[in-house]
């Protein structure tokens, strides 16, 4: 129902109550010199209420996000919103040209820039003109991002879960599976939540790609949002169905333990299991086979997405559950699949059960390869 009550929307324009506008927005310039423009569409409302931005591509080859935002802006209509919601489309323009995470050619992470300054280096100032434009001038804010390339990641929420005002906003967007913790410096999330404008981060599948369950499920997740909020006029659940905040201690990257080729051995459920075999890297002759062994019962929420790897290179990134979650993370994919909280490439327990059972002791086995006149192979467990 309008009331008319809405204000213009400043940034250094005004879009008045009741009005979309798309815009080409200049932070910076190019190499050539000629402007550095992000898309934005603000959309207005008749009515007063929450100003929320939703943002992408901050690391520019971080897409999914992008899709989202093209979204929102595309169906949500100022004649029936109360508040304001600024899309920032993409906000690493010179990355997402170059398909590249930094900002080319230093490699500067605009996602530690924040709040910016006017004379610092050229992440710096392309952050100051968007956090004084845009986000300054919101109330709330959603940040898509997605794993690094060749990384994969389920779909969950990053969010200092000790500030109120950012759990509601975590709440609100129904998020499920939480790292909990404020981020690093100049991140804007945590800049911005500072500033009193709680901010939160989706992570979202893979850099590079298009992954439209994610993105639709995205899209529900901030419906609500918005509904929660009074943005929009529709009905809303205050929380997730199921929650799991992980702590800083309760989440571990599990790194390979040799070069090699990488098998997993969990599986059907995203799920490896404390004393058991997370994966098995293995040499080009399978004389070698080193079994990386999980320390905790845990969910697999990234993993590597390239087979290959060498020692130190992340495998697996693995938060702990207890038997409740299980149940609840069995049901989900039972009844979902995978495509809507991630993707697992080449996920699957694809060994017998006999050398499951062979490979979850700690103890290093004998290989049962017949013998040859070559030198004595190893295997060994980490
Ligand atoms: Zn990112």
């Amino acid at each position: 129902m309008s009331n008319n009550t809405g204000e213009p929307f400043r940034y250094d324009a005004e879009v008045r109550p009741g009005e979309k506008r798309h815009i080409m927005y200049e932070v910076g310039e190019s190499f050539l010199g000629d402007p550095i423009e992000i898309p934005v569409t603000i959309i207005n409302g008749v009515n007063e209420g929450p100003r929320v931005f939703v943002s992408a591509a901050m690391h520019g080859d971080e897409v999914n996000g992008v899709k989202v935002v093209q979204e929102v802006a595309d169906r949500y209509d100022p004649q029936e919103l109360s508040g304001t919601i600024v899309c920032l489309h993409v906000l690493n323009v010179p990355g997402y040209r170059s398909h590249l995470r930094y900002l080319p050619i230093y490699d500067r992470d605009l996602n530690r820039s924040f709040p910016g300054s006017e004379n610092g280096n050229e992440g710096k100032r392309i952050a100051k003109v968007i956090y004084d434009r845009f986000i300054s001038q919101c109330d709330i804010g959603v940040d898509f991002h997605t794993s690094t390339r060749d990384k994969v990641t389920i779909f969950h929420t990053r969010a200092d879960m000790s500030d109120p005002a950012v759990a509601e906003v975590a709440n609100a967007f129904l998020s499920s599976v939480v790292l909990d913790g404020a981020g690093s410096e100049g991140m804007m999330r945590r800049v911005a939540s500072e500033n009193g404008i709680p901010t939160i981060t989706i992570e979202m599948g893979e850099a590079h790609r298009y992954q439209p369950a994610m993105v639709d499920l995205a899209l529900e997740n901030l419906h609500n949002l918005f509904a929660y909020f009074g943005v929009i006029d529709d009905e809303f659940e205050s929380e997730p169905p199921w929650q799991r905040i992980v702590g800083s201690k309760e989440k571990k990257w599990i790194r390979a333990t040799a070069g090699g080729w990488v098998d997993m051995d969990w599986g059907p459920y995203p799920i490896v299991e404390e004393g058991k075999s997370v994966c098995t890297i293995s040499d080009h002759f399978k004389r070698e086979e080193h079994v990386v062994v999980a320390s905790f019962t845990g969910l697999v929420i990234g993993m590597a997405a390239n087979p290959i790897t060498v020692p130190g290179q992340i495998v697996a990134h693995v938060v702990s559950i207890d038997e409740d979650d299980r149940k609840i993370i069995e049901e989900i994919v039972d009844e979902q699949g995978y495509s809507r909280i991630g993707t697992y490439h080449w996920m699957g327990r694809r060994v017998t059960p006999k050398e499951d059972l062979r490979r979850s002791t700690d103890e290093p086995t004998t290989p049962d390869e017949p013998e040859t006149t070559e030198s004595e192979p190893e295997r060994g467990t980490a």
